[in-house]
């Protein structure tokens, strides 16, 4: 069933500054339970405006993996990740979204009663019907994009600009990376050395072996060829931490980036959208919930 949820406002503007994710994540479990892959999760924020709080669509996302974030993660235990392609941001400038949100009956069948009990009631993620569904889509049609989701560099490119040296990543970010706010972009542009590091750490760590496969290309011909890899892209909003690395093989690296594929931190494997799972069979240095 498609799902409607909920994005507060400063959450959906960070997203954006950061570099539109095309995920979402909560505490509530239904965001898991509640929707299958190939499903719509329509987020709704609540823009401040003069005389009160104006809801406005923001996101369709077309679900193609379901994952747990790392334990602890701030902002929630449970991700669904859209479809970058089929998937889409609209704009904030779009039309009050209030009134359709009064026409909406759901699957429990019970309407929001007044304007007044829309924040209250969009607090938990809400299953619609296939009416309310259709409504969405019909209403979205005319809804314009937000270009800044769109305007983020591709991750593989960012990456290549990584292994290159400083000044390619600056280059890169300023050609290319034009969606995200100054701040990251200044950011990504500081991290070049850091970076460098972390992916040092990890080749010393598993010997330069693919934490996938380990696939060990030292032993079987004397050179490093496995790449530290960032599961959240930092092109979308990923960290420049350890936790979010994984040292990994060409092979695996290709398949990653031109799959979508996504990574599970509830049993550390990776999600491959013809409904494949890989564990990791060398890991050290992630946490899970039951490893
Ligand atoms: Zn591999
Ligand atoms: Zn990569």
């Amino acid at each position: 069933m498609d799902l409607l949820a909920y994005w507060r406002w400063d959450n959906y503007l960070r997203d954006l500054n950061e570099g539109a994710g095309f995920h979402f994540n909560s505490n509530q479990k239904r965001l898991h339970s509640e929707i299958q892959i190939g499903e719509r999760l329509w987020l709704v924020t609540g823009k401040p405006a003069q005389g009160g709080i104006q809801y406005i669509l923001v996101a369709k996302l077309i679900v193609i993996g379901k994952t747990f974030n790392p334990p602890e993660y701030k902002y929630g235990k449970y991700r669904v990740w859209g479809d970058i392609k089929n998937s889409a941001y609209f704009s904030s400038d779009g039309p009050d979204l209030n009134e359709l949100l009064l026409t909406l009956k759901f699957k429990s069948g019970r309407k929001i009663k007044s304007k007044d009990l829309i924040g209250q009631s969009l607090q938990t993620i809400r299953v619609l019907n296939p009416d309310d569904a259709n409504i969405l889509v019909e209403w979205s049609k005319f809804l314009s994009l937000e270009p800044r989701a769109y305007q983020i560099i591709d991750e593989e490119l960012l990456e290549k600009s990584f292994e290159k040296d400083e000044n390619s990543v600056k280059e890169a970010i300023t050609k290319y990376h034009i969606g995200p706010s100054e701040k990251r972009k200044s950011f990504l542009k500081r991290i070049f050395k850091r970076n460098r590091r972390h992916a040092e750490l990890l080749q010393e760590k598993y010997l330069g072996r693919c934490q996938i496969c380990a696939f060990d290309p030292i032993i079987l011909y004397g050179v490093r060829a496995c790449y530290g890899h960032h599961i959240v892209y930092l092109s979308r909003g990923g960290i420049d931490e350890l936790d979010n690395l994984i040292l990994i093989c060409p092979n695996h690296h290709e398949i990653i980036h031109s799959t979508n594929a996504v990574f599970d931190f509830y049993d550390l494997c990776y999600l491959y959208q013809n409904g494949r799972r890989e564990p990791l069979v060398l890991n050290l240095h992630l946490k899970g919930y039951i490893s």
